[in-house]
C-alpha cells in the first residue's frame, strides 16, 4: 500500500482500509510512502504500520496506490513498485491521473478516493469493520472540507451514512481533526494570519511563509490556505511556503476559476478548486510569479 508525498487522510485512510480488508483475508501487507503520516492523523486505525519508504524491496503480488495522480508524487516509488510487484493498481479521483498502473480506476466524479474504496470493498463483500469505516469516513470528511465543498454529492452523504452505521464516529473524527491543536498552535496561527495579503480588488488573497516562520508540523496539520479563501470577495487563495530551496504552493478556488490549470503551468496538478505544486526558487520570486499567473487567470 503505497502513499504519495505529504500524505493526507484520503490517501492514508484508503490505504489503511484496503490493507485492513486484505489482512482480514490473510494477506501480508506493507504500508508506506516517501513521507511519514502526519501526527494529526495518528488516530487512524492501523496507521502505526505506515512506514517511511525510500525504496520498495519486493517481491510483492500487488502494489496499490490511491489518490496519487502521477509517478513524481511518490518520489520514484511507483517505478520501483513496477519492478517489485507483478500488478500495480492505481485508484484515484484526480482528473490529471496519468494511468501508470496495470489496473487504472480513475473516477473524477468521486469527492474522495475514500468513496471509491468504499464501493470497492462493498462490491467485494468485505465486512465493513469499525476500523475500516473510520479510515474511509475520515478520508471523505477531509477531502470534502467536512462535507462543505462543491465535490459533495448525495452519494457522499449516503456513503458517509453507511460508514457511520458501520462504526465511524463523526464527533470523534471531528474532534481528532479540529480539537487536538498543540498548545502553541494559536500563536503560530496568529503569526501565519498576520502574513495574509489581499489584492486591491479583493479577488486574490495569499499567505507567504518563510522557512522557520512557523513549525513544519504546524503547517502540515492545518489547512492554512482556507483562511485567505474564507474572505468573501476572494476568487483564488494561495499559500506559499518555503521548504529548503523550494517553495510549496497550494491554490484554492471557489468554482469560477480552474486552479488546476494554474498549477499545471508550474508542473503541478490537482482538482478544479484545489491544486498545488512545488518549484525551486526564492519565496519572494516564486510569490511574484505565482501571483502574476493567478491575477491573469482571475482577471484581477
Ligand atoms: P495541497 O494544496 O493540499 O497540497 O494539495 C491540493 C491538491 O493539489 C491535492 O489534490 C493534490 O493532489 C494536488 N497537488 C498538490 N501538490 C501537487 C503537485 O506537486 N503535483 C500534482 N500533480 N498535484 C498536486
Ligand atoms: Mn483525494
Amino acid at each position: 500500500m503505497l502513499g504519495h508525498v505529504h500524505p493526507d487522510a484520503d490517501v492514508l485512510g484508503t490505504l489503511m482500509a484496503l490493507g485492513l480488508a486484505l489482512q482480514a483475508r490473510g494477506w501480508q501487507v506493507v504500508y508506506g510512502g516517501p513521507h511519514p503520516a502526519p501526527g494529526a492523523l495518528g488516530f487512524l486505525p492501523g496507521i502505526e504500520r505506515y512506514e517511511v519508504l525510500k525504496s520498495v524491496e519486493g517481491p510483492f503480488d500487488v502494489a496499490v496506490l490511491t489518490d496519487c495522480p502521477n509517478p513524481a508524487r511518490t518520489e520514484g516509488l511507483i517505478d520501483q513498485a513496477h519492478a517489485a510487484a507483478s500488478v500495480v493498481v492505481n485508484i484515484d479521483h484526480h482528473p490529471d491521473n496519468r494511468r501508470y498502473g496495470h489496473v487504472n480506476w480513475v473516477d473524477t466524479s468521486a469527492a474522495a478516493t475514500g468513496e471509491m474504496v468504499y464501493r470497492l470493498l462493498v462490491g467485494l463483500g468485505v465486512p465493513l469493520t469499525a476500523p475500516i469505516a473510520t479510515n474511509l469516513f475520515t478520508a471523505i470528511h477531509t477531502d470534502t472540507g467536512s462535507f462543505r465543498y462543491s465535490n459533495v454529492t448525495p452519494a457522499t452523504f449516503q456513503i458517509a451514512a453507511e460508514l457511520v452505521t458501520a462504526g465511524a464516529d463523526p464527533a470523534a473524527v471531528s474532534s481528532a481533526i479540529y480539537e487536538r491543536r498543540a498548545t502553541d498552535s494559536l500563536r503560530w496561527l496568529g503569526e501565519s494570519l498576520a502574513r495574509v495579503r489581499v489584492s486591491d480588488d479583493g479577488r486574490v488573497a495569499w499567505m507567504a511563509l518563510p522557512s522557520g516562520a512557523v513549525p513544519e508540523t504546524f503547517i502540515e496539520s492545518e489547512e492554512l490556505v482556507n483562511y485567505p479563501r474564507s474572505i468573501g470577495s476572494v476568487r483564488v487563495a494561495c499559500l506559499l511556503r518555503a521548504l529548503g530551496a523550494q517553495v510549496k504552493v497550494s491554490l484554492r478556488g471557489k468554482g469560477d476559476v480552474d486552479v488546476q490549470r494554474i498549477a499545471a503551468r508550474f508542473g503541478g496538478g490537482g482538482h478544479p478548486n484545489a491544486a498545488g505544486f512545488t518549484v525551486p526558487g526564492e519565496l519572494e520570486v516564486v510569490t511574484r510569479d505565482v501571483l502574476a499567473a493567478v491575477r491573469e487567470a482571475v482577471g484581477s
